[in-house]
């Protein structure tokens, strides 16, 4: 047991990855601390996870609902702060160790900024941050000495695998998708899908933004630029395979032809305590894979047509510069606008395919820049939105 608990900011506390992230800590026999807890919306489920956890500080990150909020269940202990600045004064603080950033799209930029900036480890499950600046974010980690350790489970399967051998004897990166809930409908069936159909994951639950871009598979192209920034192997070099049972996470293929994989049942709990326990490897509370039974492992190449945001993918991560924020704003709008009815299923990806042709690609653009044009970006969607 080491001197004192390694301290963690939960980041997006309420969500799906935050509850199964305070799952870990709550099972790591006092290893793990949580010294704060941030949500958006769901106030009254922050204040029961105060309550359980104790933290140092509460953020409300939307000062506007958090005013309107009767917060006297809140324990006296815990400082209370409320509106995005505080996410970025709490995630520089010197009691903090790590940041595990669940906050959702461009909104767990800056926190995850203030967190590299201040040289901290931060357990990056928010995949935007580095398809919107993930040069920008290497060339912070490289200045001051932070470090990201991925959660999401693809990219945690790989930083794993690639510890058998050199970066120089690296071949390709193999990202696995489980091919979502649409993996086998035609054109026109797809053209009729719900947002209940598309909310209807076969082998993960998640938050509602990831779970539509796994129907599309833009998860998966937000997860090629994300390799390609992690790791820094070129697009060229990371492939997509179909795998419907997710218990292949992604594999590592070397020089010599020798694949290594990572396997465990499709449970988030694993690669956040990966990443929350790193360098150790600690007993925990993730499922765990069942060989006294007969189990398939099926692999097959995407149909690439019928998923276009993998090309998307691979174009952004090839391209770099202005083009990852683009696409990632240009997605987040879109999929807002179909969980709200107003954009249908097989528009998402097509109407991101258009702004992003349509933005003036810069190479080496500012940090300032890159959120100018996310602002763009989501404007160009509203065009396409029926009214
Ligand atoms: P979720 O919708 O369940 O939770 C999002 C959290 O962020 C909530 O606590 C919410 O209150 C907070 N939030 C939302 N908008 C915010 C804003 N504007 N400012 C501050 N906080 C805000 O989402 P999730 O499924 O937990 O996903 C979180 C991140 O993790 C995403 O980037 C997703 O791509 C990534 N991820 C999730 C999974 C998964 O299994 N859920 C797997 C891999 C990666
Ligand atoms: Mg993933």
């Amino acid at each position: 047991m080491p001197e004192r608990a390694k301290r963690i900011a939960v980041f997006g506390s309420t969500g799906s990855i935050g509850r199964s992230a305070l799952e870990v800590i709550a099972a790591s026999g006092g290893r793990l601390k949580a010294v704060a807890l941030s949500a958006h919306s769901r106030l009254e489920d922050l204040v029961e996870q105060a309550r359980r956890f104790r933290p140092k500080w509460v953020i409300a990150a939307n000062a506007k609902a958090a005013d309107a909020f009767d917060w006297k269940g809140l324990p006296k202990s815990c400082e209370l702060l409320k509106g995005p600045a505080a996410l970025v004064s709490v995630a520089g603080e010197k009691d903090v160790d790590v940041l595990l950033a669940g906050i959702v799209g461009s909104a767990g930029l800056e926190s995850t900024w203030a967190a590299l900036e201040s040289k901290k480890t931060v357990a990056l499950a928010n995949k935007e941050t580095l398809v919107m600046a993930g040069g920008l974010i290497g060339e912070l980690v490289r200045r001051t000495g932070g470090q990201i350790l991925p959660v999401d489970s693809e990219h945690s399967a790989l930083f794993q695998a690639l510890k058998a051998g050199r970066a120089s004897e690296v071949a390709r990166l193999i990202l696995t998708a489980s091919g979502g809930p649409f993996k086998d409908l035609s054109p026109a069936d797809l053209q009729r899908v719900t947002v209940a159909e598309a909310l209807a994951h076969p082998t993960w639950t998640m938050g509602p933004k990831i779970t539509i871009d796994s129907a599309t598979m833009m998860n998966k192209a937000l997860e090629i630029i994300e390799a390609r920034w992690l790791f820094g192997v070129e697009g060229e070099r990371i492939s997509v395979v179909l795998h419907p049972q997710s218990i292949v996470h992604s594999l590592v293929e070397f020089v010599d032809g020798s694949v290594l994989a990572q396997m465990s049942p499709p449970d988030m709990r694993l690669p956040i305590q990966y990443a929350l326990e790193y360098p150790d490897r600690a007993p925990g509370v993730a499922e765990r894979l069942d060989w006294s039974r007969a189990m398939r492992l099926d692999f097959e190449p995407p149909d690439r047509d019928r998923f276009p945001a993998i090309a998307l993918g691979e174009q952004c991560a090839r391209a770099g510069g202005t083009s990852g924020a683009v696409l990632n704003a240009a997605n987040e709008a879109a999929v807002a606008a179909f969980l709200d009815g107003d954009l249908h299923f097989t528009e998402i990806v097509p109407a991101c395919r258009s702004v992003l042709s349509a933005h003036n690609f810069e190479p080496n653009p500012s940090l300032e820049r890159l959120l100018q044009l996310d602002r763009w970006a989501r404007q160009e969607i509203s065009r396409w939105v029926c009214v």
